[in-house]
Formats: C-alpha cells, sequence, structure tokens
C-alpha cells in the first residue's frame, strides 16, 4: 500500500484523514451533493480527453468492478509510452508502490507534457501541488516531463478547455513531496488512530468528511474552497 495523489493531498490537510480513510472509511459522511458527483464521473474532464484530438485512454477496471486496476494501468502506460503514443490519457505511474494517474500527456520532442484537468474557473495553489505530485512521481518512473499545464472550465462553452502553464511552480513542489510522501506512508500503516486536535484544517482547503466524527456531529461552516473542483 503506498501513496496516491488524493493520499497525500488529503494526508497533507489532516494526517488523521488520511489514517481514517485507510483504517474507519466507514465513518465518512460525503454531502450528497459530492455524492452525485462521485457517482456520475467527471464529465469535464472525459471531455477534456478530447482537446488534442485522437487519444489512447489507460484505465483498466479489475473484473466485474469500476475500481481502477492500477497495475494492469502503469503496465499499459509502459507499453503506450514505449511505443510514442502521442496522446495519452489517464496514464498511470506507480514508484515503490507509490501512484498517479496523469488527465493527459502529449508528446513532445524530448519527452511529455503534462496537463491536468479541473473544472473550475481559474488555477489555484492546490491544483498546482496535484500537478507538482504526479510530475514527482512519473519523473521517478524515468519520464521527462517538459512543460506542466493546468486545464480550467473557460467561459466559452464551445471550447471550454483553457491550458495555463503551471511548470515552475509544479516542478518546485518536488522537494515538498519527497519530504513529506515516505512519512505520510509510515503514518497510514499504524494500528493505533492518528491523534490530530480539530481546527482549521477541518475546512480548509476542503471540507473534511470525519467533521462529525471529530466534532460530536456538529454541521460543518462553508469550507474555503467546492469539493467538485477537489474530484
Ligand atoms: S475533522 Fe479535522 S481533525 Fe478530524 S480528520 Fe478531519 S481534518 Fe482531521
Amino acid at each position: 500500500m503506498g501513496i496516491t495523489k488524493t493520499d497525500f493531498m488529503r494526508g497533507m490537510q489532516c494526517r488523521k484523514m488520511l489514517w481514517l480513510d485507510k483504517h474507519r472509511p466507514g465513518l465518512r459522511v460525503i454531502p450528497p451533493e459530492i455524492q452525485e458527483r462521485l457517482d456520475a464521473g467527471n464529465d469535464f474532464g472525459d471531455r477534456a480527453m478530447g482537446m488534442f484530438g485522437p487519444f489512447e485512454e489507460m484505465t483498466v477496471y479489475r473484473p466485474g468492478t469500476r475500481i481502477p486496476d492500477k497495475k494492469k494501468m502503469a503496465e499499459k502506460t509502459k507499453q503506450h509510452l514505449l511505443a510514442g503514443t502521442p496522446v495519452i490519457c489517464e496514464a498511470a505511474f506507480l514508484n515503490y508502490n507509490n501512484y498517479c494517474a496523469a488527465d493527459l500527456l502529449r508528446k513532445t520532442e524530448k519527452g511529455y507534457d503534462l496537463y491536468e484537468v479541473k473544472n473550475a474557473p481559474e488555477v489555484r495553489e492546490q491544483f498546482v501541488k496535484d500537478a507538482g505530485f504526479q510530475v514527482y512521481i512519473i519523473s521517478r518512473c524515468g519520464v521527462r516531463i517538459e512543460r506542466v499545464y493546468i486545464v480550467i472550465h473557460g467561459p466559452d462553452e464551445e471550447n471550454p478547455f483553457v491550458p495555463v502553464d503551471v511548470t515552475d511552480r509544479a516542478k518546485g513542489y518536488a522537494p515538498w513531496v519527497n519530504e513529506h510522501i515516505w512519512g505520510l506512508n509510515r503514518m497510514q500503516k499504524e494500528r493505533e488512530e492518528v491523534q490530530v486536535e480539530v481546527g482549521e484544517q477541518c475546512t480548509c482547503p476542503y471540507e473534511c468528511w470525519y467533521y462529525g466524527y471529530c466534532h460530536g456531529q456538529t454541521t460543518p461552516p462553508q469550507a474555503q474552497l467546492s469539493m467538485e473542483e477537489y474530484i
């Protein structure tokens, strides 16, 4: 069991959140509108796969489920990288069991450009961190990432995909990821429940689904960011 991008971001918001995800996920209370969104999938992301024309998608599910088979996805991605496929979507990478799936990789002369798709009207720092995590894992798998873009939702609904170059900022997060990923991985395997005092992290940047458990079932205040953007 390694760390995924979602694990990392949740663990960096609160270590206890990640521990509960791994050991007591039944305590989560997911707001109905978020659950609907999770069930429906990400239409914007699905549409964005075609933003550069024909593409190959790496998603492979475990038989009879909608659970991604990470190993098979990583193997399929390797084959497409070797074949020089120009546009690879949901490109999956495993490094010491740490995992990420990039929304879109587009071939360049010397490597690939990475596109992280977010259904949001502007780039938030959290998105750049997401991309930074992916650059870290993908680079450790020996693939050269040149430019890094966050694709936001622009005003033109005919062509809403607006890539914003965040290369330097995203690559700058690599040391930060390296500093925390191994400790989070150890922590998530601890048998005893990790103890963290409630505080600002319970709604910032995202509302925590364990709010009720940690706060004795009171209603959370407004979170700073929409969970739709998180998904
Ligand atoms: S409610 Fe707060 S303390 Fe509890 S897991 Fe969530 S973020 Fe951590």
